[in-house]
């Protein structure tokens, strides 16, 4: 399983989540590329234009990085509101066929 951010996180990003996360498994990706419309109040804001989310086969689901989100927008998979299940795919699509190099310009470290 993993764990997946889902659409709370869409105009707040604040990165408290990956700054707990033991295996640096959150990545920094723009809205655009994950097919996501860019949130009310983002414009002249590129960090607002981006989200953070978790690659599923580096995630070990420890579950730390979930109360650490002020907007509750990391769930385990099987825990996913049914509203944002597509959230799963979302994140999951992002990683393929990307590689290490590329992925390693994305992730976000404390
Ligand atoms: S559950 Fe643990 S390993 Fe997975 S993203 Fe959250 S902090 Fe990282
Ligand atoms: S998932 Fe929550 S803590 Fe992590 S960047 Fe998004 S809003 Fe912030």
């Amino acid at each position: 399983m993993a764990h997946t951010v889902t659409s709370p996180c869409v105009g707040t990003r604040d990165t408290a989540c990956m700054k707990v996360c033991p295996v640096n498994c959150f990545y920094d990706v723009p809205l655009s590329e994950l097919g996501i419309a860019d949130p009310a109040g983002a414009a002249g804001n590129e960090e607002l234009k981006k989200m953070l989310i978790i690659h599923p086969d580096e995630c070990i689901d420890c579950g730390l990085c979930v109360p650490e989100c002020p907007v509750s927008a990391v769930f385990p998979n099987d825990e996913v509101p049914d509203a944002d299940k597509n959230y799963i795919e979302i994140n999951a699509n992002w990683f393929q066929g990307k590689d290490a190099e590329t992925l390693d310009k994305y992730r976000i470290t404390p």
